[in-house]
């Protein structure tokens, strides 16, 4: 199953890719693609309600915005330094134990959204990443028992402000949480459609230009060892999103370093996951 969300941010309807790529409209369904759905068993009653449904949905107006896929989670979780290269760009010792950050959910977006460079940044970044989404309660699981707790996958670019996030004291979190900072999607896929999460193309283009390649194959911490982790310090619900790190090629990195400018354009992919474009612009309230 591929979920999308479509419609005015705040306002989307719940919606799901079919099997030739055209979107379809589940708002007669009723119910959100959120924490409530995926707890009750969502995945398995949308099911039964599309085999009777399905050929009398209308589809997406070609024109409508595509929202976030999942609607704001209670949590978006970043694993930090998760590709060696990447670690090594940034200055940083590889890790040997997990980095953990948050992002505010507040900075959730569409994955076609434009990017509003904030307030006072000059060092506005960008990071492809696998995204990984929670389908059940999880808590003190083990390695074992992680897999069974994955809904599906999404493309997140895990947009980053440098100086917030290194220079303004604290954490990370600074300059990870301003408004449009998470664009998702364009599709949550789920696990039963992508038979190995590690081994996934992941890749991202600046104006055209390829900058980020890789492979989540070569992930330091796998999916179960960060569920794992995650859970014994906190509560995953269905719906949250683990953002699990990204290669190298952001523009911290490059020599010399490069952040965004308003015009910019961003395409990012993830192979079986889709494709997403985002424009960089000021934000209008900076
Ligand atoms: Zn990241």
């Amino acid at each position: 199953m591929k979920f999308i969300r479509f419609g005015d941010a705040g306002q989307e309807q719940p919606g799901i890719q079919d099997e030739n790529g055209k979107n379809l409209d589940c708002s007669s369904f009723g119910e959100d693609w959120n924490e409530h759905f995926f707890t009750s068993d969502g995945l398995n009653r949308l099911k039964d309600w599309l085999a009777s449904q399905k050929e009398s949905l209308p589809e997406v107006p070609a024109n409508a915005r595509i929202g976030s896929p999942i609607a704001r989670p209670s949590k978006i979780i970043c694993i930090g330094l998760n590709y060696l290269k990447h670690a090594k760009e940034a200055g940083m010792e590889v890790p040997t134990i997990p980095i953990v950050f948050m992002k505010a959910t507040s900075s959730l977006s569409g994955p076609f959204d434009p990017i509003l460079i904030p307030k006072n940044s000059e060092k506005s970044d960008w990071e492809v990443e696998l995204a990984v989404i929670i389908g059940k309660r999880t808590k003190y699981v083990s390695k074992e028992e992680a897999m069974d707790h994955v809904l599906g996958y999404a493309v997140h670019n895990d947009v980053s402000e440098r100086d917030f996030q290194l220079n303004h004291g604290g954490q990370w979190v600074k300059g990870k949480s301003a408004d449009s900072f998470a664009p998702i999607g364009p599709v949550l896929v789920t696990k039963d459609e992508i038979p190995d999460p590690h081994n996934l193309r992941l890749w991202l283009k600046l104006n055209g230009k390829m900058l980020q390649d890789s492979n989540t194959s070569d992930l330091i911490f796998d999916i179960p060892t960060i569920i794992e982790h995650l859970s014994q310090y906190m509560t995953l619900l269905p719906g949250d999103i683990i953002s699990t790190g990204t290669p190298s090629g952001v523009g911290m990195g490059l020599n010399p370093p490069t952040y965004l400018q308003k015009g910019d354009v961003i395409e990012l992919g993830i192979e079986g996951l889709g494709e997403a474009r985002q424009v960089a612009m000021e934000d209008p309230e900076g």
